[in-house]
């Protein structure tokens, strides 16, 4: 952590909002602040410049124009990518997270440039991927079911110098772009260097506190004692026992 406060940047919140993963950033917040951990959210909007010294930085995901307009400002704006540089985490979601790679093809057949922070690539799949997604995490340091929920239509490969997250047990994940066979095993998400990035929803670190904690651990260098916030254990199993998972 570069100061005695953890920040926590919000990068775009009014494009990059609607799915809610906003939230994140308050989960890391609540979840530091419960550890005596003095933490700050830092929003930066699409006109702001983004600050390369962030502790981490969360991005949501997006419908197509709003997704545009993000890869847009990532793509001039050099805060980001110093801050990667420096080995900072970044959680990524959905839109985010096919931002982040070479490029992306949207729903109406256009190919935007991305970022090229992940070796990843996405395609339409042809149908939207719609409801609960489940995955065992392959992460080192997550041992608990990753759940969250999809909203997506895109669907990404991965190269080599990327690694898949979770191993789909229930909903799509990093789907199969319309055209190609399905792989044998499905994956969500993708780990590369210090970026973590997923299509779950939900927010995602409301529903996975285990890699909430995993990122303020890295931030902070700090191992982090279990902390059990109320309503959070009973979310995880109505939402796993509702899928049978
Ligand atoms: N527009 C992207 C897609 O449909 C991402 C959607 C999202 O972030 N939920 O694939």
């Amino acid at each position: 952590m570069s100061e005695s406060t953890l920040r926590i940047g919000v990068l775009m919140p009014e494009v990059l909002g609607t799915y809610g993963d906003t939230g994140n950033a308050i989960v890391l917040k609540e979840r530091a602040r419960r550890r005596s951990i003095a933490a700050e959210i830092i929003e930066v909007g699409l006109l702001d410049t983004i600050p390369e010294s962030l502790d981490i930085y969360t991005l949501g995901g997006g419908e197509d124009t709003a997704q545009s307009l993000a890869a847009h400002k990532l793509r001039e704006d050099p805060g980001l990518m110093r801050a990667l540089d420096a080995g900072r985490s970044l959680l990524a979601i959905c839109a985010s997270l096919q931002v982040l790679g070479r490029w992306y093809r949207d729903a109406r057949d256009q190919r935007v440039a991305g970022l090229g922070v992940l070796d990843i690539t996405t395609d339409p799949q042809g149908s939207r991927s719609i409801g609960e997604l489940v995955s065992e995490p392959m992460l080192e340091g997550l041992t608990e079911t990753l759940t969250g929920f999809e909203n997506h239509g895109g669907g990404t490969v991965l190269g080599p110098e990327a690694q898949p997250l979770g191993r789909v047990v229930k909903g799509t994940g990093n789907g199969t772009p319309e055209g190609c066979e399905p792989a044998p095993i499905a994956y969500d998400g993708v780990v590369q260097g210090s970026i973590i990035a997923t299509y779950m929803h939900g927010p995602c670190l409301a529903r996975n506190p285990e890699l909430a904690d995993l990122l303020i651990s890295r931030a902070t260098g700090l191992d982090l004692e279990p902390l059990e916030v109320p309503g959070v254990a009973e979310l995880r199993a109505e939402r796993l026992a509702m899928l049978g998972a």
